[in-house]
């Protein structure tokens, strides 16, 4: 099957028609093998666009589990306005694609062989190799939180299990309970991430337990969007009031004042870096983040802990043939969020589609959009359209708009069923 100009853009979507080459590469040579690492969005994303740009590339699509949870509208879960059920997605939407999708753990990149190897022993020899494993933490950034602490004491900063565990807590917790939020420094998945979750949170606290308080305690300075979401959250939860539901400590400049530095989970107690002992009910820590664990073990890394790359095709500076694209990746001026992976996904799969075929890759541009909902018809976004570089050296951003200050209600309320429109379509755009 030899797939045409518009039927490869009638794929792609209203939404995600960006974030490509301007022309699909046509395939006409011998069949070419590529193993993508990661069925997440970035992996998956990458894994269905190069079968239709090229289907005659046999695609291989390494996944740890059986089904993703997408963490975008993971924090309405915690709101409870929706299921976790909502938020599962299965495989069998690129095997029509003609992906061959294997649930296994990648346990080694081999450069100079060509060669993925996985935990069930299994080895698999590609032309390219697309790796998109997305985030690891930093567990030795917090004295007393690690893996097994965080069974109990959720970060849920990878939607699934600990998503429920942490919507539970709230649900157990009484009214005048204190919620005690901990962001990342950065750079981190989602920057408005933390903050649309303590919206989402609050949100269910004044309808079900008004007397409860949240508290952010930041390592930074300033947060995404922080004008629009304080703006929301004067309005909806008396934010800077005597009454205020929400509290957000910020720590200056350079400083870890107001950051976590320790966890007691006896106690479920932080320490901050001013020697505060906060007690909370129920604690959400976020550690800080570095690339997938793969990507390390695959030297695809630089000290910064993330992976560096030509932002034209993203194709790793650490080593040929081997592309990473996502969260994992430093694609400069871009932010790590599902939209932006998606995109990059598309650039990453027209690229390889045309180096495995001699081609030259296309002139790339890539979109984001980060929705947040702020409470009931409170909706907000940042959106932005970018190219690269002359030079190469960054991801430019050469339009874009945020939700005005002065939006009216009829605007607000249009913002957050046009989040839940995006999340259908990304979602159909990277699993059907
Ligand atoms: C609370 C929250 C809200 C968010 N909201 C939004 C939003 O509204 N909009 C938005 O655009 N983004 C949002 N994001 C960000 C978005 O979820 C991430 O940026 C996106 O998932 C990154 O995609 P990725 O492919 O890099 O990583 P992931 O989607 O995490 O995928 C990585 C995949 O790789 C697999 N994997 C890792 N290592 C291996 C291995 N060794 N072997 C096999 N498989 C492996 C994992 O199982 C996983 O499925 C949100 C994030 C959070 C935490």
């Amino acid at each position: 099957m030899k797939i045409t100009r518009r039927g490869f853009v009638k794929g792609a979507g209203a939404a995600t028609a960006i974030g490509m080459m301007g022309t699909p590469y046509i395939a006409l040579g011998a069949s070419k093998k590529v193993v993508v690492v990661g069925g997440g969005t970035g992996g998956a994303t990458a894994a269905k666009y190069l079968r239709m740009a090229d289907p005659t590339i046999e695609v291989t699509l390494i996944e740890a589990n059986k089904h993703y949870y997408t963490c975008y509208m993971s924090n309405e879960v915690l709101g409870g306005g929706r299921s976790i059920d909502s938020i599962k997605f299965g495989y069998s939407g690129l095997g029509s694609h003609g992906v061959k999708v294997v649930h296994d753990v990648v346990t080694e990149i081999d450069a100079k062989g060509k060669m993925v190897k996985t935990a069930g022993g299994e080895s698999f020899p590609y032309d390219r190799c697309i790796v998109a494993p997305g985030i690891d933490f930093k567990w030795d950034s917090i004295d007393g939180y690690d893996a097994k602490v965080a069974e109990d004491i959720p970060h849920a900063w990878k939607a699934g299990s600990q998503t429920v565990t942490l919507r539970k807590q709230l649900e157990a917790m009484k009214d005048g309970g204190t919620v005690v939020i901990a962001p990342p420094g950065n750079p981190f998945r989602c920057p408005p991430g933390p903050y649309e979750r303590a919206s989402q949170i609050a949100h269910y606290l004044k309808q079900h337990k008004p007397k409860s308080k949240i508290l952010i305690l930041d390592p930074k300075p300033k947060f995404s969007k922080m004008g629009l979401f304080t703006q929301g959250w004067k309005a909806l939860y008396g934010y800077e009031t005597d009454n205020s539901m929400i509290e957000w400590r910020g720590s200056a400049q350079g400083s870890n004042d107001n950051a976590v530095v320790k966890v007691d989970a006896g106690s479920r107690s932080v320490t901050t870096g001013f020697d505060d002992t906060v007690k909370a009910d129920v604690l959400n820590v976020i550690p800080n983040q570095n690339a997938g664990k793969i990507a390390f073990a695959a030297g695809l890394t630089n000290d910064s802990g993330w992976c560096p790359i030509n932002l034209h095709t993203f194709e790793s500076t650490m080593h040929k043939n081997i592309h990473v694209i996502g969260d994992a990746s430093i694609a400069k001026g871009m932010p790590k969020s599902g939209y932006a992976a998606n995109s990059e996904a598309k650039v990453c799969a027209a690229s390889v589609a045309a180096l495995l075929n001699g081609q030259e890759p296309g002139t790339p541009a890539y979109v984001n959009t980060c929705y947040s909902i702020v409470g009931k018809d409170w909706g907000i976004s940042v959106a932005a359209v970018y190219q690269l570089a002359q030079d190469g050296s960054k991801i430019t951003k050469i339009s874009g708009g945020l939700t005005p200050t002065d939006a009216t209600a009829e605007m607000r309320a249009r913002e957050v069923k046009y989040a839940h429109s995006w999340f259908t379509n990304i979602t159909n755009d990277i699993f059907m």
